[in-house]
C-alpha cells in the first residue's frame, strides 16, 4: 500500500484526536478536530461502537499516521522492539522517536513531520557532516544533526531557524543555538515517550 495522499485533518478526525500533522495550525482554532468533532465519512456508519480488534488497530494506525510510517515499515519496528530487551511497546515508541525526520521537527527546524520528512530527503540535514537524506535513519547517542552549511546563506535557512526554539525540546536532545544544530544526549527514557499513545495497544494487535 502507498503513502497516505488524502486530508491530513481526516486522519485526526478518524482518530477522534490532534495528531499534529498540520504544524502551526494544530494549535489554532482552525484545527478540523476542534470545528467538527464526528468522525469523517458516511453519518449512518457513525454510531457503531468498536470491536475490540477495532480498538487495537485504531492504536496501531494512530502511531503509524502520527510518525508517518507505512505499514511494511512499521512491521520492522515491531519486530526489532520485540527483539530488544524490555517492554516491547515502549521500545517501539522509542525506535519511532529516534527517527531522523521526527528529531528534525522535535528541534523545531520544521512545522511538521511530514516537513521535516521533505526538508531530510532533500539533502538539507547532516548526521555528523555526513550528507544523510533518509527520513527512516535511527539516530543513535552523540549524534550531530546540522544543517547543510551552504543553506546557512539562504533566505530559508533564516526561515526556518527564526524564532527557535518554537516549542519545548524533549530532554534527551539538545539545540546548539549558534550552531543550530542538535544532539542526542540519550537515548529517549521511558517518561519521554509518547503518552498520547498506548503502546500496550499495538503491542496486543500485533501478538494475536
Ligand atoms: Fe490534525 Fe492538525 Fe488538522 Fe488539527 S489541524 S485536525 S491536529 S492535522
Amino acid at each position: 500500500m502507498g503513502r497516505y495522499t488524502g486530508p491530513s485533518c481526516r486522519q485526526c478526525r478518524r482518530a477522534g484526536e490532534k495528531l499534529f500533522l498540520k504544524g502551526d495550525r494544530c494549535f489554532t482554532p482552525r484545527c478540523a478536530v476542534e470545528r467538527r468533532h464526528s468522525p469523517p465519512g458516511d453519518p449512518s456508519a457513525r454510531r457503531r461502537r468498536a470491536t475490540d480488534y477495532g480498538l487495537h488497530l485504531r492504536e496501531k494506525q494512530k502511531a503509524r499516521q502520527m510518525f508517518g510510517v507505512m505499514e511494511g515499515q512499521f512491521r520492522t519496528y515491531m519486530d526489532k522492539a520485540f527483539d530488544a530487551p524490555g517492554m516491547s511497546g515502549l521500545n517501539l515508541l522509542r525506535i519511532l522517536e529516534r527517527r531522523l525526520d521526527n528529531v528534525v521537527y522535535m528541534l523545531g527546524f520544521a512545522d511538521s513531520r511530514k516537513q521535516a520528512r521533505q526538508f531530510v530527503n532533500h539533502g538539507h540535514f547532516r548526521i555528523n557532516n555526513v550528507k544523510t537524506d533518509i527520513p527512516s535513519y535511527l539516530v543513535r547517542v552523540g549524534d550531530v544533526v546540522s544543517w547543510k552549511e551552504s543553506d546557512k546563506q539562504t533566505d530559508f535557512y533564516k526561515e526556518r531557524t527564526d524564532g527557535i526554539p518554537k516549542r519545548p525540546i524533549p530532554s534527551w536532545l539538545s539545540l546548539n543555538m549558534d550552531e543550530m544544530s542538535g544532539q542526542v544526549a540519550t537515548l529517549p527514557a521511558d517518561e519521554d515517550l509518547r503518552k498520547t499513545i498506548d503502546s500496550r495497544l499495538i503491542v496486543e494487535f500485533y501478538s494475536r
